[in-house]
């Protein structure tokens, strides 16, 4: 048996890897063991997936763990989300309405090849001094009052490691979750499929219509994470920066049974049957496929994840929502971002239990808004105009609020929180309750859309919101006022919103009692009208570019 280890992380996963190399900079005098299942390096490609980063995760990446080399040489940085609504039976992706960017938003996110990225985060951390094992198991674990235990098997060999710390890193496996008996069932009934090819399917080569090719001058749509969406599905297409091209389905489990999905041949039926464009492509590379996954019900809650006798849980070994927005790696930025503080404070003497507790209700707090995002949400997934005001409307939230604290680094300062827990309420409230309004709205709306283009981020605004991530570090004060202007600015977003419902759909009962009250603010909101505008569809309310 070896010493004991102040840290032990159980899976070397994207979460367990970010760990270690996090503690490896934050605390580098802890000693840190961690036990990885695969043997390394593992294939590039077709390894896992979660290869798309939004805001939080990517700036937890290149700020935080310092990867902006890696990521800007190896990996690919995205030219945004883009959305492709339903028309036409899907055979012209120029007949569909398109959400997304013409050129690069100006907070970068990458896409990831996983393999690649755990490759270096591996070596890179068994150079910074961790005690990497790969290729081997860990078989149990058992917690003690001063040091918890781990045993390994690799070979043959059985090997018994002791640390202060335990932190599961085991990804679905859940060894603690599990163990424990903290799984939370949710209501989210969604599957997914996918798999990969060794090319790039670029979707700007599915038309030769040159209008639509001049929307995004740089002819590059293959880099944003491009979503083909339909009422209770949308299809992923991510490519990769080892070349190859991820391909997933994601589905409401009550709108698209699994046994349509759960082998290649059969997702290949489904897309035939509603993504026909898209099912042309991926068949004539089907012989080169790489590999191919399907899951059933991905999401689940946990009761706890932090807990004062030292140990944690980071990443899926703790909780899931949903792969729509990417919000993965954003769960494993903020998880880790609370583990690191929790041993660096145990660890110089201070009793963490409150800080515990607070951790704790923050991050399941926001598991429980993301998880509104999609529960019952996903037959909105076919309408263009309702999903065009969710998708601006969420992330509207994401950059005013959630995003914000977290490039302001305020998580992890519990006073802070405290101080706009008012503030923090009434943003939750007003987010639950749009979200049933959209829902209420995408209801009545049973209209078809057209042709059109448009991007959430040409609405100054919005785009200003997002920038803003970027901008320095603010003081409590002047933080807490931008808050407070940005919830401002969301609430009357969200009354322009249920203007334009109202104007399409008239004094309708389903909406009416999901209206905000209409407040006169006067000039002190600095927002601009969204205009109306019209370009072959009836996109009212995001102005084009
Ligand atoms: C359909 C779908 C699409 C997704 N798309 C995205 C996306 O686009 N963007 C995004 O950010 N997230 C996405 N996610 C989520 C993403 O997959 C996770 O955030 C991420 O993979 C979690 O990393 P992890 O380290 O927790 O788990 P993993 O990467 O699974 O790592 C866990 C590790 O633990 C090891 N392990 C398990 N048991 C043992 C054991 N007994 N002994 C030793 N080692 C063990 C495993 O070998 C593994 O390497 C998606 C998820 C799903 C289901």
């Amino acid at each position: 048996m070896t010493q004991p280890y102040d840290v032990l992380i159980a899976g070397g996963g994207l979460a367990g890897l970010c760990l270690a190399r996090q503690l490896t900079r934050e605390a580098p005098s802890l000693r840190v063991f961690l036990a990885e299942k695969h043997a390394h390096p593992v294939p590039e490609a077709a390894f896992k997936v979660g290869e798309s980063s939004v805001e939080i995760g990517a700036h937890y990446f290149q700020r935080v763990l310092d990867l902006e080399p890696h990521l800007r040489q190896q990996q690919l940085e995205k030219l945004g989300l883009r959305y492709f609504f339903p028309a036409d039976g899907n055979r012209r992706i120029e007949s569909r309405f398109e959400l997304g960017p013409s050129g690069f938003p100006p907070v970068p996110s990458f896409q990831l090849d996983r393999g690649r990225i755990e490759n270096m985060l591996l070596r890179s951390n068994r150079e910074a001094g961790v005690d990497v094992r790969d290729d081997c198991r860990i078989a149990s674990f058992e917690f003690g009052a001063a040091l918890h235990r781990l045993e390994i098997q690799s070979g043959g060999r059985i090997e018994i490691v002791e640390g202060r710390w335990l932190i599961d890193a085991s990804g679905r496996r859940g060894l603690i979750r599990h163990q424990l008996g903290l799984t939370r069932p949710v209501g989210h009934l969604a599957n997914a499929c996918w798999f990969r090819f060794p090319h790039r399917l670029r979707v700007d080569d599915w038309s030769d219509d040159p209008r639509w090719k001049a929307r995004v001058p740089s002819g590059e749509r293959w880099l944003s994470t491009n979503h083909l969406m339909g009422v209770g599905y949308w299809v992923w297409l991510i490519p990769l920066g080892s070349g190859s091209t991820s391909v997933g389905i994601v589905v409401d489990a009550t709108l698209h049974p699994f046994g349509r999905l759960n082998r290649f041949d059969r997702a290949l039926d489904w897309l035939r049957e509603f993504e026909p464009q898209c099912a042309e492509v991926v068949a004539s590379h089907a012989p080169d496929l790489e590999d191919f996954l399907a899951l059933r019900g991905f999401a689940y809650g946990c009761e706890r994840v932090y807990s004062r006798d030292r140990w944690a849980l980071v990443g899926e070994a703790g909780l899931f929502t949903d792969p729509f927005y990417s919000p993965g790696s954003d769960f494993i930025a903020m998880g880790n971002d609370y583990v690191v503080d929790l041993i660096r404070r145990e660890r110089s003497g201070e009793d963490v239990s409150a800080r515990v507790e607070q951790y704790n209700t923050t991050y399941l707090r926001l598991y429980d808004a993301f998880l509104r995002l999609y529960e019952g949400q996903y037959p909105i997934m076919g309408n263009a105009q309702v999903m065009t005001a969710k998708v601006a409307w969420d992330n509207a939230c994401y950059w005013a609020i959630t995003a914000l604290l977290y490039f302001q680094r305020r998580y992890r300062q519990p006073e802070f929180i405290a101080s706009i827990e008012n503030l923090m309420r009434r943003f939750f409230v007003l987010h639950a309750r749009m979200q049933q309004f959209l829902k209420a709205w995408n209801d009545i709306d049973t209209r078809d859309y057209g042709a059109g283009f448009s991007s959430v981020v040409t609405a100054d605004w919005l785009r200003r919101l997002q920038a803003e991530l970027g901008g320095p570090l603010l003081d409590d004060e002047a933080l807490r006022a931008r808050l407070h202007t940005n919830f401002a600015l969301l609430e009357q977003f969200a009354r322009e919103l249920q203007a334009i419902a109202r104007t399409e759909h008239g004094d309708r009962q389903e909406l009416n009692r999901l209206l905000l009250p209409v407040e006169t603010k006067g000039d002190e909101i600095d927002i601009e009208p969204l205009r109306v505008t019209h370009s072959g569809s009836r996109m009212d309310g995001i102005p084009n570019p």
